[in-house]
């Protein structure tokens, strides 16, 4: 992950300023993830803060999203070794996306995320959260549903989720894992259901996504293209055809629902022009993709909740 970073040159900050709603630095006020790993002072640019107290939740506020990333992908705290993870929420509902739509599922979302989506609809998981530990975890999520989806935020920003997922699996749970598409599924249990979101250029963050991530999808998996736009629609498009993605596992596209507008976090794209449900349908009947189309039908269920649950 660190190598495939490097290489796409993330280690270098190439936006400068915070985004629009950003904070430039906060504590969590939850507790500390991670104890500092650090002995001295982190690597910052001028006018930067010095991060002496580096936690999960520093580094998903740090000012710009290429600080943000340099951080991340630091060996030394990738390599920590630790049985908690920060969860943002526990709780049962139906699964509103992917191809197991309506199925009731035990979700697990863990907190925070350094990606900042155009229409992210779970900023609450961005900060804050309770820290519990593996077994807990899956103590409450026993007596729930066969599915369990472990979403976030970014579940794979925390070192301890792929062996949340394997305890998962050894009780015998189905296991969905929705991931960003901005971190390396390379090392994960074989058994669970990989859900990933691949971001298009409506989102902001579509420089972040990992290209070697395709070739590790198998049958059994699922890669879910969210489009809000014409050209989310078109890259998405160019790159099924392309890479012939749909003989590689199941694809949806999945239509992102409108955010708020003014958004919290950045705004939409102006120069994009965003795509109806109907359009969307229109487009891929008339494009004859082999895709399956999906609405977040969660907002249909209950509009007055308005994230993502
Ligand atoms: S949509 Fe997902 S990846 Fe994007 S900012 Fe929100 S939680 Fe992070």
């Amino acid at each position: 992950m660190a190598g495939d970073a490097a290489k796409n040159g993330h280690l270098l900050p190439d936006r400068v300023g915070p985004l629009m709603g950003e904070t430039p630095l906060r504590e969590p006020k939850g507790g500390v993830l991670y104890e500092p790993v650090f002995a001295g002072e982190m690597p910052t640019l001028p006018g930067w803060p010095v991060y002496r107290n580096l936690t999960l939740s520093t580094i998903c506020h740090a000012p710009t999203v290429a600080f943000r990333w340099s951080l991340l992908y630091n060996p030394a705290l990738m390599k920590k070794k630790d049985n908690t993870i920060l969860i943002a929420e526990l709780y049962t509902s139906l699964q509103g996306e992917t191809r197991f739509v309506g199925l009731p599922s035990f979700f697990i979302r863990t907190a925070g995320c350094p990606l900042r989506c155009s229409w992210c609809d779970s900023p609450h998981a961005f900060s804050g959260g309770k820290r519990m530990t593996i077994r807990e975890i899956v103590a409450q999520s026993l007596s729930g549903p066969e599915f369990v989806t472990v979403t976030g935020g970014e579940p794979l920003v925390q070192g301890a989720v792929p062996r949340l997922l394997s305890r998962l699996i050894e009780a015998k749970k189905s296991v969905l894992l929705e991931t960003s598409g901005a971190f390396s599924i390379a090392d994960l249990p074989p058994e669970i259901i990989v859900i990933l979101d691949w971001k298009g250029q409506s989102s902001g963050e579509a420089d972040r996504m990992l290209k070697d991530n395709l070739s590790r999808l198998r049958p059994h998996d699922e890669l879910k293209f969210v489009i809000a736009t014409e050209e989310d629609y078109r890259d998405a498009r160019e790159l099924l055809r392309s890479e012939s993605l749909h003989r590689r596992c199941h694809v949806t596209f999945s239509w992102a629902f409108p955010p708020p507008d003014p958004h919290p976090l950045k705004p939409f794209p102006k120069e994009q022009r965003r795509i109806s449900l109907a359009e969307l349908a229109g487009r891929i009947l008339e494009d004859r993709l082999p895709v399956r189309m999906i609405p977040q039908v969660h907002k249909f269920v209950w509009p007055e909740e308005g994230s993502g649950r």
